[in-house]
């Protein structure tokens, strides 16, 4: 079965804008995807559909069978667990430390006053301290986020998408805000996570170069339509 479902799906801010015209296409669990485009092609919008940021027009989609539209409430939450957001702008809270960013995720959607009040459990706190280790941020762990440089800082959104144990990372742009040594390290580790534990990966690009290199599949998207669907080498031979 498919872990996620687009049918048809459209959205429309206001009379003017059509960001999404009827995108169909598919994702199999533990593929590696890259959604390509120029600016203001719908690739945030498609993105933010997903876990369901914005509402979309019409159409459907389904995750792991289940219809997103329709979730409400916990069923709503739970949806958002199994989906991890990475962001170009990290989101991170920046006058809290590394691993409180970290647990803040992991609580996120569902206990919001646990995880104000700082009330984690000793395995919470192991979890989090292993997957940041795994990122090599043993060192800046007790660091506010805001002394982090952008790399570390994207690491940190990783590992706070990891430790709520997703199914899915969308990633939105997440190396458009780095030096090229910086988000070489962001994708390599992308790939390790998708090739190691299996977790379906879709991340926005404006590089065509870099979705090339590392995705096994390319969806290509201008003015909300899909244009291009299927694998990096047929793409570069049609250029
Ligand atoms: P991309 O991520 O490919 O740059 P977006 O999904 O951000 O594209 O935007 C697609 C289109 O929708 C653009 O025309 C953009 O201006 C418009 N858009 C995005 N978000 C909003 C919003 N909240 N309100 C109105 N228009 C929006
Ligand atoms: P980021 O790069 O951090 O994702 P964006 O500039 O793409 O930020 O968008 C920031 C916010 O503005 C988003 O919530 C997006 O939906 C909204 N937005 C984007 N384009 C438009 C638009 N044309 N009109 C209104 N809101 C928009």
């Amino acid at each position: 079965m498919s872990l996620l479902e687009l049918d048809q799906v459209t959205k429309r801010y206001g009379a003017e804008t059509l960001a999404l015209d009827s995108i169909t296409f598919s994702v199999q669990p533990g593929e590696f995807v890259a959604i390509i485009g120029p600016s203001g092609a719908g690739k945030s919008t498609l993105l933010r559909s997903i876990n369901r940021l914005i509402d979309i027009t019409s159409g459907d989609i389904r995750f792991d069978g289940v219809s997103v539209p329709q979730l409400r409430g916990q069923a709503l939450r739970h949806h958002r667990t199994q989906i991890g957001m990475i962001f170009q702008h990290y989101n991170l809270v920046n006058r809290l430390s590394v691993i409180e960013n970290v647990l803040h995720g992991r609580l996120g959607y569902k206990n919001t006053l646990q995880g104000m009040l700082g009330l984690y459990s000793e395995q919470e706190k192991r979890e989090a301290v292993r997957i940041l280790e795994t990122l090599g941020l043993s060192e800046q762990m007790y660091k506010r986020c805001d002394q982090l440089s952008g790399g570390q800082k994207q690491r940190v959104g990783i590992a706070r998408a990891l430790v709520q144990q997703p199914k899915m990372l969308l990633c939105d742009e997440p190396i458009a805000s780095l030096d090229p040594s910086s988000a070489k390290v962001i994708m390599d580790t992308l790939q390790e996570i998708n090739r190691s534990t299996g977790i379906t990966v879709l991340v926005n690009l404006h590089q065509v170069d870099v979705a090339l290199h590392y995705a096994e599949r390319i969806i290509g998207v201008n003015r909300g339509r899909v244009i291009y669907d299927g694998p990096p080498h047929a793409l570069s031979n049609a250029q």
